[in-house]
């Protein structure tokens, strides 16, 4: 497996590709921002982008997608509950953050324990509500790329519309923390971690 890790925009929002070694087709999670930065990293590693999987709809982890897309022309994937905020710039906080009207039309809808199949790997989709009613991570052989809901030491907000704290510390605890203890998380922001050591010392999900 081709994997790629990248922090993209003023947010720091992490931009991850992931793709076959033995085929080449690539999928884009989360390009944030940093067309440019994006686009040559898929040149330098040789694939061929063939999606888009977005973890949830907000600005800081959208801003690149009509630009990929125009170039590749790229499926893009988000959680069937993320859909609408995705084409409306005013819940996605386009408007907000970047003053900017970003409205982007899903072509593929995911639901929980859906397998998106990318050359030989096979993606595994999580529905993890929370920080948004269609936040999902996504995860590949032994890693797992978590958006803004599990960071390293830390969850996501859960402030915005369609957030809930409950709901959050559910998806951790019951969806994500049933997998292998050596997995690594690959988080929205900042540093990778594994369930592990979220497990011993995430303040707000720790076990007892
Ligand atoms: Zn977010
Ligand atoms: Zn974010």
């Amino acid at each position: 497996m081709i994997f790629e890790a990248m922090e993209v925009g003023i947010y720091g929002a992490n931009c991850y590709i992931v793709a076959s070694e033995e085929t080449k087709e690539g999928a884009i999670i989360d390009p944030g921002a940093d067309f440019n930065k994006i686009d040559n990293k898929i040149k330098e590693l040789g694939i061929v982008p063939k999606m888009i999987i977005l973890t949830h709809c907000h600005g800081d982890h959208i801003g690149a997608v009509e630009d990929l897309v125009n170039k590749y022309g790229l499926k893009v994937c988000i959680h069937d509950n993320d859909a609408n905020a995705l084409s409306d710039s005013r819940l996605n906080f386009t408007k907000s953050m970047f003053r900017k009207d970003i409205s982007i039309t899903a072509d593929v809808l995911l639901k929980d324990g859906d397998i998106v199949n990318l050359g030989d790997l096979k993606l595994e989709i999580i529905h993890t509500p929370g920080h948004t009613q269609g936040g999902i991570c996504i995860k590949v052989g032994n890693i797992m790329m978590t958006g803004d809901t599990l960071f390293r030491g830390s969850i996501g907000r859960t402030d915005f519309p369609g957030g809930s704290y409950e709901e959050i510390i559910r998806s951790i605890k019951e969806k994500i923390f049933k997998y292998d203890e050596d997995t690594v998380i690959y988080p929205g922001h900042m540093s990778p971690s594994t369930i592990k050591n979220e497990k011993l010392h995430n303040p707000f999900v720790k076990e007892a």
